[in-house]
């Protein structure tokens, strides 16, 4: 039989997150004919979950939560290296996160996989895998094929790729993975102990359709609150550049750029944000890009699709105001 895709799907207390659904696309645009698609979730939630697979086209669905309450990286490696090794994949596809750049790179080097990491697009041409990945801080994209015949492990950037459901799709037949929790302690050596929630209700960054990101020029913590309220407004996630999460304006989990996060929305509204390299590593792949900006020059300008030149302070909660208006009319 064909070798089978494995697709490690990521969920939050069993609700499967739309990256997964982004790689099972891909999965179903890569399979070469008869292979079958794998997909992986592990851990709390994990069997609840696994019921929505089927339809984006998963055939079969790996599932274990004893043993995987807590994330440990060499665990996950462990467990996945296992179901690689059983079934022989052309490709292990990932989302690029906190998740695959713990656990990528050690499974790469377990399996003797070829790894590429933040691919922006993926294809396959007679079984050899082609793929495109940002470098110099997004300021250039290299098109890279994978020599010889390793499999593949490769990580792909939220919101990078389209995700949509097949015509028709198996039921995906849900198989519990063995593993036995006492076995390989020495696994747990690194583990996450807690896991804390941040931005309550909002939509997570990374996966936000549109993001409104705030810069050093609101000026302190209490200002925040505009692009929050813009954010709202907009059902969007509220970003920030490191310059205004260095001054304690925002949290870091909201940072987005070289060290913060990288998002890929349909919208990103920069407020007052200069649009240093850094920053625009984290954003640049939006598909529309908002910038307000008192200085017509400032480099975002140069990148934004939209420009908005004036004061945040009077444009932000002008525009808020608008888009509540066009709710309560709609
Ligand atoms: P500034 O550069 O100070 O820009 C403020 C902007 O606001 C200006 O364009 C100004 O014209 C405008 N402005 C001021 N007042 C108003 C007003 N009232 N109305 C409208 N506009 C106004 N940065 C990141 O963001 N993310 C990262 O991940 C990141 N990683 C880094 C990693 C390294 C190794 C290094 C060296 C730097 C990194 N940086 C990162 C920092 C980056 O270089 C910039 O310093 C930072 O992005 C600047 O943030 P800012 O645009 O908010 O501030």
């Amino acid at each position: 039989m064909a070798s089978p895709i494995i697709v490690v799907a990521e969920h939050a207390e069993g609700k499967v997150r739309k990256t997964a659904f982004e790689l099972l696309t891909v999965a179903r645009a890569l399979q070469s004919p008869g292979a079958e698609i794998h997909a992986v979730l592990l851990g709390p939630g994990a069997n609840t979950a696994a019921s929505e697979l089927g339809a984006w086209g998963a055939d079969v669905v790996h599932v274990a939560e004893t043993g995987l309450e807590q994330f440990a990286p060499l665990r996950w490696v462990r467990v996945i290296a296992d179901l690689a090794q059983a079934s022989q994949p052309a490709a292990i596809l990932f989302s690029a996160g906190s998740m695959s750049r713990d656990i990528g790179g050690r499974l790469a080097a377990r399996l003797n996989f070829a790894l590429a990491s933040d691919c922006v697009e993926l294809s396959s041409d007679a079984g050899k895998f082609q793929l495109v990945r940002p470098v110099y801080a997004g300021r250039a994209r290299v098109t890279a094929t994978v020599a010889g015949s390793r499999p593949l492990i490769a990580t792909l950037r939220p919101n990078a790729f389209a995700a949509s459901r097949p015509v028709s799709a198996a039921a995906g037949k849900v198989v519990p993975l063995p593993l036995d929790p006492h076995a390989h302690p020495e696994d747990l050596r690194a583990i996450v102990v807690e896991t804390m929630k941040s931005g309550g209700t909002r939509p997570e960054l990374a996966e936000a359709a549109i993001v409104v990101s705030g810069g050093r020029s609101l000026g302190s913590a209490e200002n925040f609150k505009i692009i929050y309220d813009l954010a709202d407004a907009l059902g969007a996630a509220p970003g920030a550049s490191r310059a205004a999460v260095d001054a304690g304006y925002a949290p870091h989990s909201m940072q987005v750029g070289q060290t913060g996060k990288t998002v890929n929305p349909v919208l990103y509204i920069a407020c007052g944000i200069s649009g240093a390299i850094q920053h625009l590593a984290g954003m640049r792949t939006s598909k529309y890009i908002v910038a307000i900006n008192r200085d017509a020059n400032a480099p975002i300008l140069k990148l934004a699709d939209y420009a908005i030149v004036g004061d945040l302070f009077q444009i932000i909660p002008a525009l808020t105001e608008e888009f509540k208006k066009l709710k309560r009319d709609a």
